[in-house]
């Protein structure tokens, strides 16, 4: 894969498109959103994650919404909050050095030396879907490009747990990202918004007045058929 930078798309539309792809599809073909209690409480927390500055706390340098964006994976977004870990040796030297001394240590050293912890708010709790998983791994992807770094885990952090769960981004989850990255590609570029398909998540949906499932279904092509059949047999 590679983009140019009109055609990256938001890594917030990956857990749309796991969500459901008709909803990927009216918010980011057909521009079309709606606020509901979950998304709400969702922008809430991001906007509590998002707010203050940059700070250091225990040695370790905590960044709040940093833009994002990968030209090898077509995607533009955020991190909410990033963590900068130093070194192991520079921890240990954060108590004995001067503080001269260690600040020179910090600007000498390679970012790659560095643990960089990605961390993504959610609301609520922990999903059966990779959606979150998969929106966290593509926030990695994005700052190994940009920094060339390798980052080996991140969290996310539940508002209802009020907990922060470590997420391994082993191969498999970094595949289920990439082909999900492709997926949500193939959907923008075909330009065409998938039929609905009614099912439990339309009850937290937040477009679902816009959607109107259940007339896709009373509407679809068998249903019609088999009304024209049974009216003939009559
Ligand atoms: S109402 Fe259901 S089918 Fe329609 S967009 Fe939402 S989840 Fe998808």
């Amino acid at each position: 894969m590679s983009f140019n930078e009109d055609d990256l798309v938001p890594i917030s539309a990956l857990q749309h498109l796991i969500f459901c792809p008709r909803q990927c599809a009216l918010i980011h073909l057909e521009r079309l959103w709606a606020d509901n209690q979950w998304t709400a409480e969702g922008h809430l927390l991001h906007k509590r994650a998002e707010s203050g500055k940059s700070t250091t706390r225990d040695g370790i340098r905590i960044t709040r919404d940093l833009p994002l964006h990968s030209l090898k994976y077509g995607l533009i977004g955020k991190a909410d909050i990033i963590e900068w870990h130093p070194p192991s040796d520079l921890e240990s030297q954060a108590v004995k050095g001067t503080l001269k001394e260690v600040i020179h240590q910090y600007r000498t050293r390679s970012l790659a030396d560095w643990t960089i912890l990605p961390i993504e708010y959610k609301r609520g709790q922990p999903k059966q879907n990779d959606s979150d998983r998969v929106q966290l791994c593509a926030q990695a992807l994005c700052l190994e490009e940009m920094l060339h770094v390798s980052i080996s885990k991140g969290l996310l952090f539940y508002g209802k747990k009020q907990h922060r769960y470590e997420v391994v981004l082993d191969e498999s989850l970094r595949q289920t990202t990439i082909d999900t990255i492709q997926q949500m590609h193939d959907l923008i570029t075909s330009g065409r918004t998938p039929q609905a398909e009614f099912g439990p998540k339309c009850q937290s949906c937040s477009l679902y007045d816009l959607c109107l499932p259940q007339s896709f279904q009373q509407n679809s092509v068998s249903q019609w058929l088999n009304q024209q059949v049974n009216h003939s047999l009559k």
